[in-house]
């Protein structure tokens, strides 16, 4: 883990731990200052290998939606939105710890440089968070995972891309045929990305609307390819996300 890590990384959690004793944004135990999270979570969220998820859609193989339409070429998914993996998306949306985005972040990195048909992107971007949301919580956690596999993979980090334009009703509260319509809530940087393959990350990847609605603004820039990036993907017939 601490391989992965700049100096500067290592500095803030040797000094946040002074503050803050370090612990698993999962389950609360108390970890060393350096670890992201304790051994268990990390055998948890690293227990579905890259197969388990359909490489075009990014959602559990029993729960393809490729023939729904998909605005994304390919897609890549950590693990499933339920135990350990939800208790650290919930940690990040309450802002107590940045840690379960970056330990993503870090592992998604590596299987994309681990999958031929993942190389050669240009670019990595975030989905934006909603105006309501920023107002609220400390940092997009679609941005930390962002960030981190930017750094991984050494592929520039873009969030000037897509930008939310504070419109959009609440994804949770509607139905998957209303998600779909639920257009404008994004739009598209000036810049154009002509060519351009991009990896377009998010925490949890739900119907794939919002992955669909970003990756079509972006084609729609003149982008060649956009990949799914999610830490987390539903199982469709089980739990929905907690906002
Ligand atoms: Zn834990
Ligand atoms: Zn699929």
């Amino acid at each position: 883990m601490t391989a992965d890590m700049g100096l500067g990384r290592k500095l803030e959690l040797f000094l946040l731990d002074l503050l803050y004793p370090n612990a698993c944004p999962c389950c609360g135990k108390s970890l060393p200052w350096q670890a992201y999270l304790c051994e268990t979570c990390q055998t948890e969220l690293l227990a579905y290998p890259a197969d388990a998820f359909c490489s075009q859609c990014g959602k559990p193989v029993h729960d393809c939606i490729c023939g729904e339409g998909l605005a994304y070429d390919r897609a890549v998914a950590l693990t499933v939105y339920e135990g350990a993996a939800r208790k650290g998306v919930l940690s990040m949306k309450s802002a107590v710890s940045l840690q379960f985005g970056r330990f993503c972040g870090a592992e998604l990195g590596k299987r994309i440089l681990a999958d031929d048909a993942l190389s050669g992107y240009d670019m990595v971007a975030p989905v934006p968070m909603s105006r309501r949301k920023q107002l609220t919580r400390c940092c997009n956690p679609a941005a930390v995972l962002a960030k981190e596999v930017a750094a991984i993979t050494r592929i520039p980090y873009r969030k000037d891309l897509l930008r939310d334009n504070g419109t959009g009703q609440q994804q949770h509260t509607l139905s998957a045929a209303q998600r779909r319509e639920n257009t404008g809530q994004f739009s598209a940087g000036t810049v154009s990305l002509k060519g351009c393959r991009i990896l377009l990350c998010d925490d949890v990847l739900t119907t794939g609307s919002t992955m669909n609605r970003c990756a079509a603004l972006l084609k729609a820039r003149g982008a060649a390819e956009v990949a799914a990036v999610a830490a987390t993907t539903t199982q469709l017939k089980k739990t929905e996300p907690d906002d």
